[in-house]
């Protein structure tokens, strides 16, 4: 065979691979979520409906509103910060799907950051997908990266100067929805993102919001509510409620670090009325020294090598050969949200949000979470959305 033969042979197989490639990556980033919004839906607006700063974004997601019969409250829930962590989205839409205020509003997104839920992280290897089983069938939702991708927010600076605070992050935290807090109108992707967040916040007038999270066991920060200094009293007794009653693994409690800027439990208490709550809990598949990277590791939560790593003693959370299943840390995470309101509606009377409709730490990790996702086939048109 001539050289030149051989050099189109190799550039054919490329193109190949190349195609496949690019093709799986496009059905990725075009798949869309169905949600069958709760029957007590009040309204679906677009997050650019509070700011033109996300106007014509990919990230201009759904803000799904639920108002009470009762006035008290209002709590905006943040799904999908950083979407490879997949318990962040399911918590909240378990609370869009299900929930019925008797007192108050909830305000619900389930994907804050969508562009970071249409590509995984580069040279990983992740899935593109996880699914849930339902009585109806299999639900299935985007896998992701921690940043919005290149491809809607580019380039990135040499060095990102955080607004308004002037402290210098990580270049590519500015595609980062947890770095970009408050963000600002004329900023990139996730500074729009994060400033029309920040203007729905102030004009409903939220008085708590929750951040949902999960982190590495090798990380510091881990099975925890970190929260502004305005809510430390609900947040200590809510982790205290949660560990004596609720969970297997304690709960913690840590404050927001005045000095640490861009992060939703510091910027949201800084710049609104709100409270601000962020929760974190285990994913081993985030762990740098985990063993095969797909969806087995991401439900289950088991991996050999994270049980090693802990032997070793080089974790901050516990792990044996039951892992981390999907249902535990998502049942920590609606759980923590009903405990902080329970907490918040005895210090706060007046400022009450009472949600009837979700389900409880022990039914979710007795009935898994597909009895929570509703068949989009079979609900009434009007109720279905797309995320
Ligand atoms: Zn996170």
């Amino acid at each position: 065979m001539n050289i030149r033969l051989a050099k189109l042979t190799i550039l054919f197989f490329a193109g190949v691979c190349a195609a496949i490639a690019g093709s799986l990556f496009k059905e990725h980033m075009d798949y869309k979520e169905a949600v069958v919004a709760s029957p007590f839906l009040s309204e679906v607006k677009k997050l650019s409906d509070y700011s033109d700063a996300a106007r014509g974004t990919v990230n201009d997601a759904n803000v799904y509103i639920f108002n009470g019969p009762t006035p008290g409250g209002t709590v905006v829930l943040l799904g999908g910060t950083h979407p490879e962590e997949p318990v962040a989205n399911l918590a909240a839409q378990i609370f869009t799907e299900n929930v019925r205020p008797v007192q108050g509003r909830v305000i619900v997104i389930n994907r804050i950051n969508r562009s970071a839920s249409m590509a995984t992280r580069m040279g990983e290897a992740y899935p593109r997908f996880y699914h849930i089983s339902t009585p109806w069938g299999v639900k299935k939702w985007r896998y992701g990266d921690r940043l919005a991708t290149p491809l809607h927010s580019w380039p990135d600076p040499e060095v990102y100067v955080h607004y308004p605070s002037g402290q210098n992050l990580a270049y590519m935290d500015i595609r980062n929805a947890n770095r970009t807090w408050p963000g600002r109108p004329d900023g990139l992707l996730c500074e729009r993102t994060c400033y029309a967040l920040m203007e729905l916040i102030r004009k409903e007038k939220a008085d708590i919001v929750m951040d949902f999270h999960e982190a590495e066991l090798e990380y510091a920060v881990e099975n925890t509510i970190v929260v502004h200094e305005k809510g430390q009293s609900v947040a200590a007794m809510a982790s205290m409620m949660l560990t004596s009653q609720t969970f297997d693994v304690p709960i913690g409690m840590e404050f927001s670090p005045k000095a640490l800027h861009g992060l939703s439990h510091r910027e949201i208490g800084d710049h609104s009325d709100a409270v601000s709550y962020l929760a974190e809990v285990a994913e081993p598949m985030l762990d740098r020294i985990r063993g095969i990277t797909d969806e087995e590791l991401l439900m289950s939560g088991k991996d050999r090598f994270v049980m090693k790593a802990g032997e070793c003693k080089l974790l901050y959370a516990p792990i044996d050969e039951n892992g981390w299943p999907v249902e535990k840390r998502t049942a920590r995470h609606v759980a923590t949200l009903m405990t902080i309101l329970q907490v918040n509606n005895m210090l706060s009377p007046e400022k009450t949000i009472l949600l009837e409709g979700i389900p409880d730490y022990q039914r979710i990790m007795h009935e898994g979470l597909g009895s929570f996702f509703h068949n989009p086939d079979e609900a009434p048109p009007e109720r279905v959305f797309f995320d």
